[in-house]
């Protein structure tokens, strides 16, 4: 049994790197960044206005109320053909360039139009570069605006698109074989007999490894007979990734890791000091990953997260590969008679300054309706029997946390 810190390093240090390929900006969303993004423009291009107004020296105001004499108009997309002379004010609009000799912009609601608009009242002073975003103060030409390993998100998406990029190198998708193990199970579709339940790991882990960037295949359901599972394994073993679910813990039908030796997988560990999920085995053959999940279904899911994710995220060649984890303030105890790291669900919400953790009630590492339910894993150390309410403690902020506002759950 090896703590989860190395059982992630030994992931990470098995995982190969896909190579790049490009895509269209429209199908970048995200992808992996395989390359450093420079802008090929000063941002902004020109001297801009923010703001609808009237563009002036700034010294013409100081004596405001003045009244100038109004040369011209600028709107966006135009170039200004004339400079600003002393006493004369430009009309700009918001995104217009503005004219040379301009030192700043009073905003329309600080004027009064005269005479039809031929002259216009300053009503207040400007200050010098008010309102003026001057050329190349947000970014300069041959700038790296967009670093090689970043997940690419809405914000990046409109970068690339400002810089040019409508064609620009990811990391390419890892493929990702799910095959599911267990004479228990049955479809979606079916309602379970006597001893039987939904497959649902399939589906969670399938959703997972999308949501991770991969392309899954899905291997189907096998039932736990070492050739049928041997015979989905070999096809699994073509992928960039297989992922098993089930067959990996201690009992009398656990076989898949006597199938993954016939296939001469390297396994690197077979057991995690995590709870859920320490039957968790790892191994490689060739470039080919492959994690044996826990059936339990939490345990699948959050075995997943922590490892598979992190794997495919690499693989792609994302820099940040785990979760981010904050403190948070617990609003009642959580026991760990574990003796592994715990990981249980929990409903993070800011409040009073600070994130607070209700820990939800939850029967264990079946119950996939209380995980669905969190935002958050509260983790307590292997040597730590409780955390009492009111005490701090680490928090992993799980994919759902930016959809979920973290209201108390009664349910
Ligand atoms: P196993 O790891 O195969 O021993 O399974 C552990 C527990 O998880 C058992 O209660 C199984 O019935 C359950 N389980 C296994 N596979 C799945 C699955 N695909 N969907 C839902 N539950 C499962
Ligand atoms: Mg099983």
């Amino acid at each position: 049994m090896i703590p989860v810190e190395e059982a992630l390093e030994i992931v990470l240090a098995h995982t190969p790197s896909l190579p790049a390929e490009e895509v269209l900006l429209t199908e970048a969303l995200g992808r992996v960044l395989a390359e450093d993004v420079r802008s090929d423009l000063d941002l902004p291009p020109f001297d801009r206005s923010a703001m609808d107004g009237y563009a002036v020296r700034a010294g013409d105001t100081s004596g405001a109320p003045v009244v100038l004499d109004v040369i011209g108009q600028v709107r966006a997309g135009q170039f200004p053909e004339r400079g600003i002379e002393p006493g004369k004010a430009i009309q700009v609009m918001t995104g217009a360039p503005v004219p040379a000799g301009a030192t700043a912009v009073q905003p329309v609601e600080k004027t009064r139009a005269l005479e039809g608009g031929r002259r216009v009242e300053i009503l207040e002073p400007v200050e010098p570069g008010a309102h003026i975003a001057r050329l190349g103060t947000e970014v300069r030409a041959g700038d790296v605006v967009l670093e090689r390993g970043l997940s690419l998100d809405p914000a990046s998406i409109g970068v690339l698109a400002a810089v040019g990029k409508g064609r620009l190198r990811v990391g390419r998708r890892p493929e990702v074989a799910v095959l599911v193990t267990g004479d228990e199970l049955v479809d979606v579709w079916e309602r379970p007999g006597p001893g039987r339940i939904r497959n649902s790991n399939g589906f969670a882990v399938a959703a997972q490894a999308r949501w991770a960037g991969a392309q899954v295949r899905e291997l189907g359901v096998v039932p736990d007979q070492a050739d049928k599972i041997a015979e989905a394994v070999r096809w699994g073993l073509e992928s960039d990734v297989l992922v098993i679910s089930g067959g990996v813990s201690e009992g009398a039908y656990d076989l898949v890791e006597p199938v993954l030796a016939r296939f001469d997988v390297g396994l690197l560990f077979t057991k995690v000091a995590i709870k859920p999920g320490a039957p968790l085995v790892f191994g490689r053959r060739g470039d080919t990953l492959v994690f044996g999940l826990p059936g339990n279904p939490v345990s699948a899911q959050v075995t997943f997260d922590l490892f598979a994710r992190a794997a495919l995220l690499r693989m792609q060649g994302a820099k940040t590969v785990s979760r981010p984890v904050v403190e948070v303030e617990l609003e009642d105890g959580v026991k760990n008679r574990s003796g592994r790291k715990a990981h249980l669900p929990a409903s993070v919400r800011f409040e009073g300054g600070r994130l607070v953790a209700r820990p939800l009630r939850s029967m264990g590492s079946a119950d996939l309706v209380a995980h669905a339910r969190a935002n958050a894993l509260v983790v307590i150390d292997a040597d730590r029997t409780a955390a009492q309410a009111g005490e701090r403690a680490p928090a992993i902020l799980l994919g759902n946390f930016l959809e979920r506002d973290g209201a108390p759950f009664e349910g």
